[in-house]
Parts: C-alpha cells; sequence; structure tokens
C-alpha cells in the first residue's frame, strides 16, 4: 500500500470535510475522530489525520505533529469514554497483510470491555 504521495481520496476525507455524515467526537487543525460506523466493542472510535496520508509507509517527518495529536486525542477520547481505568486498545492496520481496508491512515480506539488477546496467532500446518 505503498503510495509515494499519490493520495487517493477516501471516504474519510469527506468525512473530515463533513460532506458525509458521522458521528463525529472531535476535530481540530490536525485530526478528526468520529465514531465507527461498525463498532468491535462498545467503545470503536477513529482518529485520523486531515490530510489523507494513505498508510503507516507513507509517514513522513513533516507529519509528526499530526501523528502525535492522534495520541493525546485518544487518551482524552478515552477519557471522555470513561475507558481510561479499565484500559484500552489502539490499533494502526497498514497494509495488505495488516487487513487496512481503508488507505486513508486512521487509529482505532478500542475499549468497554475486555479486547481479547492481541493476535489470534495461526494454527501451524
Ligand atoms: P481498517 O480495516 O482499514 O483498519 O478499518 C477501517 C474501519 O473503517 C472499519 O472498522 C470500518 O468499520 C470503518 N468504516 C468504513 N467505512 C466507514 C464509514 O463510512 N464511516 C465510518 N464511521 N466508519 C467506516
Amino acid at each position: 500500500m505503498r503510495t509515494n504521495a499519490v493520495t487517493t481520496e477516501t471516504i474519510f476525507s469527506k468525512i473530515i470535510r463533513k460532506e458525509l455524515p458521522s458521528d463525529m467526537l472531535y476535530q481540530d487543525e490536525l485530526v478528526t475522530a468520529f465514531r465507527d460506523i461498525n463498532p468491535a466493542l462498545p467503545t470503536h472510535i477513529l482518529i485520523v489525520p486531515n490530510e489523507p496520508i494513505p498508510s503507516c509507509n507513507d509517514v513522513q517527518p513533516a507529519h509528526e505533529a499530526a501523528m502525535g495529536r492522534m495520541h493525546t486525542v485518544a487518551r482524552k477520547l478515552a477519557e471522555e469514554a470513561g475507558i481510561t481505568d479499565g484500559g484500552y486498545r489502539l490499533i494502526i492496520n497498514c497494509g495488505e497483510h495488516g487487513r487496512q481496508e481503508v488507505p486513508h491512515l486512521h487509529m482505532h480506539l478500542l475499549g468497554g470491555e475486555d479486547v481479547g488477546p492481541m493476535l489470534i496467532r495461526k494454527q501451524s500446518v
């Protein structure tokens, strides 16, 4: 999923610009956060850079402010969701092996109950 500066507009860009509806929880000049349309857990929020960076493979030093902001916004939204004490998981999928579906880098904030093991190991063949 390496795209070398060729940015592809996705549904997330339209959500960021409010051209498509979403349950938006936060927006500033760097990042936007909205609820996942198909939540896997009671709290399932997507935190995305406003700039359409396709994946982790495309992150550059110029993106460090947005990457850092994603983490501070995740902490703030976790507090607002009341899941700080119980704990939560932050996930960024990248590319085909990472099972990334939407090619606009995004962090999943997942919690509200035990999220389960980090990875289900493949059965050895
Ligand atoms: P990925 O597999 O790329 O890491 O995760 C993409 C996530 O985006 C999925 O959890 C999926 O449910 C969510 N998603 C896909 N389309 C939409 C949409 O139109 N609106 C919202 N709010 N979430 C979406």
